[in-house]
């Protein structure tokens, strides 16, 4: 077994970790932020806490959508989703009678769409299968239910049943980390298997719920990535990153570099020494990204008279499965690279007339612009056309399926924010 690291990493005296939690909670109580789910759980009468009864049905999505929309987006963008959602599924039975297609339509914009499909799912699983109860444990959650990972089965269980486990994502990461100095790369799994160890170790017993929310909203309100207000800090105490900044080197206990020597398996790597210039955002250290996929794809507004003379636009549905699956966009076509402009009409029109079942002259294609849109891993390039067609078209039923829509129902369509851009230009 790999020996354990050395202390000067870890939360081991339990005199500390009392008044850690102490002052991390009593900071909670005082400066936390109102947020809907917070107050829709507040009603239910102080969940999260032991002893206190846990989430009546009613209220069972309450905190597992928040913390589904959470992932991957910001707090701002969540709220008006998250409300929405909230009036229109309040119940997992209400949420589990949803069609794809309601569900796709409200989450339109808010990215990563699988979150949406798979919480619908998870719901109907609970609803059909389990006859109506959440899994209660984040090992059950967890199990159990699809979509749902380590992190939101641990804040579903300790924030809505009392569990007392801890979570670690993003922000947490960046808080332990500079609290113990941990410099190794922080997305390695031996690393972050040792940060959700320290959660569990760290997380309050009495206010589990409370206490991981805490953590986190420390992560996103004081110890933020690049410039985080140490002095405003309620565990500035306890955090070696900021004594190492202060004093040049922690005290009392000994310097990073004299952790291991280059073995320790927390520390920062031997080429990257502690750089005074970053301060305490030397914590967390990450190996870069890959850079995002390159790529191009040709797409056609296609426009007629609708029957009341108002204008309509061809739309089609994406398949099931894979990036932006199930929702709606302008035909599109993806490209390689390098291609001549007249070689992407040719190959656009190719693929119009197949939609379209009759001929379509590249030349008639009129170039609107290109549209960048930055998906996590791809960055991609709309090259938008458009044509205007006479007379009817009757559309090949053999293909995906494709709609006429007006202006206004192209908006209330399920349809991505990059084919809001493309619809922009
Ligand atoms: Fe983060 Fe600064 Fe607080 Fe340390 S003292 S936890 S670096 S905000």
């Amino acid at each position: 077994a790999p020996a354990p690291p050395p202390a000067r990493h870890l939360f081991s005296d339990p005199a500390e970790v009392e008044i850690l939690r102490g002052s991390l909670l009593a900071w909670y109580d005082r400066c936390k932020r109102d947020l809907p789910w917070r107050t829709l759980v507040a009603t239910a009468g102080g969940v999260g806490v032991v002893g206190a009864s846990a989430l009546t049905p009613a209220l069972l999505p309450a905190v597992w959508v928040s913390e589904i929309m959470l992932q991957q987006t910001q707090v701002a963008t969540v709220i008006n989703y998250y409300n929405r959602w909230m009036q229109k599924w309040p119940t997992l039975q209400a949420l589990a009678q949803a069609s794809l297609e309601e569900v796709n339509e409200l989450w339109a914009g808010l990215g990563y769409y699988s979150r949406g499909k798979r919480l619908q799912e998870a719901a109907r699983k609970v609803v059909s299968e389990l006859a109506g109860r959440m899994p209660r444990t984040a090992e059950d959650l967890q199990k159990l239910l699809p979509g749902v990972g380590r992190y939101t089965a641990g804040a579903i269980a300790s924030i809505s049943y009392g569990q007392a486990t801890g979570v670690v994502d993003g922000n947490v990461i960046r808080v332990l980390c500079r609290l113990r100095c941990i410099g190794a790369d922080s997305s390695s799994p031996a690393v972050i298997d040792r940060l959700w160890d320290m959660a569990n170790v760290l997380v309050d017993r009495s206010r589990p719920g409370d206490f991981n929310q805490a953590l986190m909203e420390l992560g996103a309100t004081v110890c933020v990535p690049k410039a985080p207000l140490c002095g405003e800090c309620p565990v500035k105490q306890h955090c070696q990153a900021w004594r190492r900044n202060l004093f040049g080197k922690p005290l009392p206990v000994p310097d990073v570099e004299d952790c291991g020597v280059g073995d320790c398996p927390l520390c920062p790597p031997a080429t990257e020494p502690w750089d005074s210039s970053l301060g305490v955002t030397n914590f967390p250290r990450k190996t870069a990204k890959k850079p995002p996929r390159v790529m191009r794809t040709a797409t056609c507004v296609l426009e007629r008279r609708g029957c009341h003379g108002a204008p309509e636009y061809l739309i089609v549905q994406r398949p099931s499965s894979g990036l932006l699956a199930g929702l709606w966009e302008f035909p599109s076509l993806p490209l390689a690279q390098d291609l001549q402009e007249e070689k992407e009409r040719e190959e656009l029109a190719d693929h119009l007339q197949a939609w379209m079942g009759q001929p379509v002259a590249g030349k008639g294609l009129q170039f609107i612009g290109e549209v960048i849109h930055i998906f996590s891993h791809i960055h991609q390039t709309y090259v938008v056309y458009s044509l205007h067609l006479d007379g009817d078209v009757t559309l090949d039923p053999a293909l995906s399926p494709s709609r006429w829509v007006t202006e206004d129902e192209f908006h209330t369509s399920a349809v991505s924010t990059a084919m809001k851009k493309v619809w922009a230009a």
